[in-house]
């Protein structure tokens, strides 16, 4: 039996119902902001290509830590999937934790700061290099020092607060996965843009 797919038009901070539509929407009941598309399996006019053999359609994963392990996401040519790595091969098996392009209802993006990396940053590598930059008037090795310090907090920010931490929630036919897309960071343009393409969607801007 396919689910239900009024499930899948619906907020995916709190779940109140959404239309799905072409840009960013704000939630009603929350206001969350997120990107809701309707998928092949939902509007007929949704047409998904073909995979084309060789590295058009080679796999893309992201990787985001658990406590003690990692979960995986995947854009690969058949479908996306999202599960716990399987220690011998770095896999997941498609069966057991995909959607496959066809039977997406909608795809919802939506992105949320991470407060625990920026204050980690403002504790520690900011408050160093700042420190170390006060000291660089009477002591020109103390600026080298503070580079790294002011350099690594920084991109700590940015990830933080200007990156943010990005997932996607697939409603399929047969289930539901959730994705979180921003590890590592320079693959989240190319995990997201073809997770849009290859599910036969127009790209829009991550909300
Ligand atoms: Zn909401």
């Amino acid at each position: 039996m396919p689910l239900d797919p009024q499930p899948s038009m619906t907020c995916p901070r709190c779940g109140a119902p959404a239309q799905p539509g072409h840009g960013a929407q704000t939630c009603a009941k929350c206001s969350a902001s997120f990107i809701l598309l309707a998928g092949a399996a939902l509007d007929g006019s949704v047409t998904v290509p073909l995979p084309i053999p060789g590295p058009a359609s080679r796999e893309i994963a992201v990787k985001s830590a658990k406590m003690f392990t990692y979960s995986r996401g995947a854009v690969g040519a058949i479908g996306v999937s999202e599960g716990m790595t399987d220690p011998v091969t770095g896999m997941i098996p498609l069966e057991e934790s995909g959607v496959a392009y066809p039977d997406i209802y909608t795809i919802a993006v939506w992105r949320r700061p991470d407060w625990v990396t920026a204050i980690v940053a403002l504790l520690f590598p900011v408050p160093l290099g700042l420190g170390l930059l006060a000291l660089a008037f009477s002591s020109a090795s103390a600026l080298v020092g503070a580079i790294p310090f002011l350099a690594l907090g920084g991109w700590a920010l940015y990830r933080a607060l200007g990156i943010k931490r990005n997932f996607v929630r697939v409603a399929g036919r047969w289930r539901t996965i959730q994705i979180r897309f921003d590890k590592p960071p320079w693959r989240r343009n190319a995990f997201y843009d073809e997770l849009l393409r290859r599910s036969g969607l127009p790209n829009v801007p991550i909300a």
